[in-house]
């Protein structure tokens, strides 16, 4: 099995490291990942003239390609240019800090899955939940394995893409495995007043935030409760109910 590996936290990330020994002997593993951080990029492409320079970089000893652009340009550019064949799979992450409910949308790890699922490759992508301490990442690892193996076992379709998160592992934990449906709750954050250059406001982004579930068990309120969360995606965001409803409303006579 060929399998392209890549992030959004960049190719020095401890999380990627982890997750390429961890995904050793699994298959032969191509690893592409941004030169640089690239958290919160979701589905970003570099366009116009802008170069997405590639270089040669090396991930816990295994050779690896590093691209000057966002996690969405290294498996587009992976698939289309730097591969020798279609991998059968595309992993991302393992993210540092969890991609779940509405944080998905902005993810580039889950864009970087996506991105193979859009070309009809099975996707998986892992994040983990962020603690006290910097996260275990080879025990993380070696629970993203393991739910590879089941997935894997199972089978996965093409263009399937399934969203993988670990809870920060505490004593006792992960307590299991939970296949939950996506929170679409807000995530309670804020700003803080900065002053800027030439007295203009300025803010950034405050590093507490409080998610919210939705209603019934989901990603966000299994993970809080200590389960790996999967989650199948779809990045086909119609909304059917509606659309039946706009379908059955008299659009006139436009001829
Ligand atoms: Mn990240």
């Amino acid at each position: 099995m060929r399998i392209l590996l890549s992030n959004d936290d960049g190719v020095t990330a401890p999380g990627l490291a982890a997750l390429a020994d961890a995904l050793a002997g699994a298959g032969e593993l191509a690893i592409v990942a941004p030169a640089d951080h690239q958290s919160a990029m979701a589905h970003a492409i570099t366009v116009s003239d802008k170069l997405l320079v590639v270089a040669p970089a090396e991930v816990s000893g295994r050779p690896a390609r590093a691209v000057g652009g966002t996690p969405a340009d290294c498996v587009r550019l992976a698939l289309r240019e730097l591969l020798p064949a279609r991998p059968d799979l595309v992993v991302a992450g393992i993210n540092r800090g969890a991609n779940i409910g509405i944080n998905i949308f902005y993810s580039g790890t889950v864009a970087a899955a996506a991105e193979g699922a859009f070309e009809g490759i099975p996707a998986v992508a892992f994040s983990t939940e962020l603690g006290e301490t910097e996260p275990d990442f080879p025990a993380v690892a070696a629970c993203c394995r393991r739910v590879l193996n089941m997935l894997l076992a199972r089978g996965l379709a093409p263009g399937e893409l399934i969203n993988v998160n670990i809870p920060f592992l505490r004593s006792g934990w992960p307590l299991g495995v939970k296949v939950v449906p996506q929170s679409s709750a807000r995530v309670v954050d804020t700003y803080i007043a900065r002053p800027g250059p030439d007295g203009l406001p300025a803010y950034h982004i405050s590093p507490d935030y409080e998610f919210h579930s939705t209603p019934g068990e989901t990603d966000v309120s299994a993970l809080a409760a200590g389960y790996i969360t999967v989650t199948p995606l779809r990045m086909n965001l119609t909304n059917h109910d509606d659309l039946e409803r706009l379908a059955q409303s008299d659009w006139g006579s436009w001829q």
